[in-house]
């Protein structure tokens, strides 16, 4: 499958523990992500990650643009509930994308231990 992950800055350590519990499981699918998310992701899991430019310059957007092109089959987007974004326009660009195309996306810890269950099953 073709997975992205997206963490906004609060999240990010969420993401990498995330992405190291279930290791086994990523490096068997190709991975994208936003700049930064991607970066520290690599950083600590050595996984081979498409990187994305930075989601407040323009990262969210060409996501958004994989889905349109039905490039994307699974996102796992870590989202600050509690913290103004610059680019809120484009995150919600992104939803609007996979809830038209109906890719499944996570934006919370337990919503994507769930679609990994589903995938190992
Ligand atoms: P980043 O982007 O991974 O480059 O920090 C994530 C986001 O805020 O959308």
């Amino acid at each position: 499958m073709k997975i992205a992950l997206i963490a906004h800055d609060k999240k990010k350590a969420d993401m990498v523990a995330f992405v190291k519990e279930h290791v086994h499981l990523f490096e068997k699918h190709e991975l994208y992500a936003t700049g930064t998310t991607g970066s520290i992701l690599v950083e600590h899991t050595g996984l081979n990650i498409h990187l994305k430019k930075s989601g407040p310059l323009g990262g969210d957007q060409e996501i958004g643009a994989m889905v349109a092109n039905q490039a994307i089959d699974m996102i796992i987007f870590f989202r600050d509930p509690l913290t103004a974004q610059p680019h809120e326009p484009d995150v919600s660009a992104l939803l609007r994308l996979s809830d038209h195309y109906e890719i499944p996306l996570a934006t919370n810890k337990s919503t994507a231990a769930l679609f990994i269950a589903a995938i190992e099953a």
